[in-house]
């Protein structure tokens, strides 16, 4: 057998991961003081961060509708849709890639269940017949998020939505759901930080609407993790190291829509060649390659977005001061 040492990977992972978490938490900061001096009637002395914009992938959901069957872009949340279009496109092409490299909830997730693990010396699994019926959660919230916009609603109506006042303040709405937390709120984050303490990913593997959606997607991505039978040892380590707890040595495809792409089985695999993505069993590539597609792909498409003029909101600081008084009267329509 020749060997093969690819903990490198790994390394990059995480630097990219912890770059984008660490611009993420910039940007809610900068969100954060932006708020406070509109709710000020002050002049805000930073810009408003667009990114921020990408915790809510509903409304992205329903804008994404409106563009497809009217052609109207977002004016309110556009970098929403942006990042949305992002996501939905990596995962037809890329497996479920903006989980397993950009999602910063999906970052922090990870980073949590690795200090449960460093703690309790280990991680725990649910048995399957609790952890199937659990991993149907997100995937139901999924269809209900997907019939409502899908089905429910006409372009007209989300037209109507995306106009509201209560749209143009969503994100600061979302903001004081943090910052003046309920104590059900906050019991329900205590929880889910217990719960992501002992079993891996929790909120991605069993809650997480978006992810259920992007792995859906992702069956139909060419790209695949692909083991060569005759090169592998059958030292389990792929399956011992995978996030997803997928069955990584017993396969040959792995078309789980569990995969994140994140390519940690091929990291730790010792056997060369016996562990890649790719296309076929003929066409493997290099993983530098699937990460610098990842990146590109995402960063570029917020490149363009910027350049065409499709990245900052159209709503005026103005129009916002004069709404942040009302906030809590704002409901949903
Ligand atoms: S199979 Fe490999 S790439 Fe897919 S989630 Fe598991 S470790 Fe990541
Ligand atoms: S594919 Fe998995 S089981 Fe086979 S050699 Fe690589 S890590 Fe070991």
């Amino acid at each position: 057998m020749e060997r093969t040492n690819r903990a490198y990977l790994r390394r990059i992972r995480y630097a990219l991961q912890w770059l984008i978490f660490a611009m993420v938490l910039y940007s809610g900061y900068r969100f954060f003081v932006f708020v406070r001096e509109l709710e000020q009637g002050l002049i805000p002395s930073v810009s408003r961060p667009p990114s921020i914009e990408g915790f809510m992938p509903i409304g992205a959901f329903m804008a994404l509708k409106l563009w497809i069957a009217k052609n109207v872009f977002d004016p309110v949340h556009p970098a929403g849709l942006v990042i949305f279009i992002g996501a939905l496109l990596l995962a037809l092409l890329l497996k479920k890639s903006f989980c397993g490299w950009i999602c910063p909830v999906g970052t922090l997730s990870e980073g949590v269940w690795k200090i449960g693990k460093r703690t309790l010396g280990r991680n725990f699994t649910l048995p399957v017949y609790i952890d199937y019926p659990l991993r149907s959660i997100k995937y139901l919230l999924m269809a209900f998020f997907v019939y409502v916009i899908l089905v429910r609603m006409s372009p007209t109506a989300i037209e109507a939505f995306l106009n509201t006042p209560y749209w143009k303040v969503a994100d600061i709405k979302l903001l004081r759901f943090f910052t003046n937390m309920s104590s059900t709120t906050m019991v329900t984050l205590i929880v889910l930080f217990v719960l992501s303490l002992l079993y891996k990913n929790f909120w991605c593997r069993y809650l997480c609407p978006y992810g259920a959606l992007l792995g859906l997607l992702s069956y139909l991505s060419p790209f695949k993790i692909r083991r060569n039978e005759t090169k592998c040892i059958s030292c389990g380590a792929c399956s011992r190291n995978c996030p997803s707890l997928l069955p990584v040595d017993k396969r040959r495809v792995i078309h789980s829509p569990e995969c994140n792409g994140c390519l940690t089985c091929v990291s730790n695999c010792p056997a060369k060649g016996a562990l890649d993505m790719g296309v076929t069993g003929r066409y493997r590539i290099r993983p530098e390659f699937f990460i610098v597609s990842v990146m590109v792909l995402f960063f570029s498409l917020i490149l363009i977005a910027r350049m065409t003029g499709n990245w900052h909101s159209g709503v005026s600081y103005d129009e916002l001061r004069s709404l942040v008084p009302y906030i809590d009267r704002l409901s949903h329509p």
